[in-house]
């Protein structure tokens, strides 16, 4: 399955931490070549020696995916330099904040990050693989928003249910272009930004999750690699949820 990903170029957005280093480490490892796109150059200098230990080639370059004119020079920088056959849209942020506290500017920071910056992504790769007659979008989501709610998160799932409507209409237009988009929902996976919620919530969740333990960014990344092989070349507009199975119990104790 991965032999398909051999030579390929991929861009992944947020690849510098968490979910999209364990990510950009995965298509390394395959053989593909990454780019990273993120905005801190420091996280940037430090995954691209991460992914260049695994024994990928990487490279990194700065974006902000909630700005247009960022990630469409990105794009077309990759996209000139090596061509563009995978997208992996997943950066995103998921600062707590309840709606009553909610400042207007906060809410449109987070729907900026998360939900306007997936549009964005396809629209800057849309001309390129449309002209290479192919490509693959994988957005990171959440279960978040798509199934469940969360206090102190209703902008974030408002952005994280808005990409799976965006990426049902999207996979029709991109159809007609061999170009699938499909989109991972992650349950809670132990990344630094995770982790910022502190011991308490992390225990907390993890004793709610079937399979016994939070995720880990590789768990993310098998559903990835599988997205953008050929032997997913006939899925598009769907989502798959990589969660552990935490959203399955009916009540709120865990089970036994
Ligand atoms: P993380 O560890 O904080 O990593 C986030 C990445 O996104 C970093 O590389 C960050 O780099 C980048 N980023 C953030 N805002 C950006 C922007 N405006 N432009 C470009 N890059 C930006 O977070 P994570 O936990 O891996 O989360 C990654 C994705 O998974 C997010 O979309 C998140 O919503 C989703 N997710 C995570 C979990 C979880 O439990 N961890 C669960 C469900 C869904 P810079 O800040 O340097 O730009």
């Amino acid at each position: 399955m991965l032999e398909s990903l051999k030579g390929k170029s991929v861009i992944v957005t947020g690849g510098s931490k968490g979910i999209g280093l364990g990510v950009s480490i995965a298509f390394a490892k395959a053989g593909a070549f990454v780019t990273i796109a993120a905005r801190g150059e420091e996280a940037g200098a430090n995954a691209v020696e991460a992914v260049a230990l695994a024994g990928g080639t990487v490279q990194f370059l700065q974006c902000d995916v909630s700005d247009w004119a960022s990630v469409e020079s990105v794009f077309n920088e990759v996209a000139k330099d090596y061509g563009l056959d995978i997208v992996c849209a997943n950066a995103g942020i998921f600062p707590k904040q309840t709606i009553e506290k909610m400042h207007p500017d906060e809410w449109d920071l987070v729907l900026d990050s998360n939900l306007k910056s997936s549009f964005y992504c396809v629209k800057a790769a849309l001309p390129h693989m449309k002209k290479q007659g192919k490509g693959r979008i994988v957005l990171t989501s959440s279960i978040t928003g798509p199934i469940t709610g969360d206090v102190g998160w209703s902008h974030y799932a408002a952005s994280k249910a808005g990409q799976l409507g965006f990426m049902r209409t999207a996979a029709l237009e991109l159809a007609p272009h061999n170009i699938t988009i499909n989109s991972i929902l992650p349950g809670n996976i132990r990344t630094e930004a995770l982790n910022d919620l502190g011991e308490d919530y992390l225990q907390k969740m993890g004793n709610t999750i079937p399979l016994g333990r939070l995720g880990a960014p590789e768990d993310i990344a098998g559903a990835a690699l599988f997205l953008a092989s050929d032997a997913a070349s006939y899925i598009t507009g769907q989502q798959i949820v990589v969660d552990g199975g935490q959203v399955l119990p009916e009540g709120l104790e865990a089970p036994d």
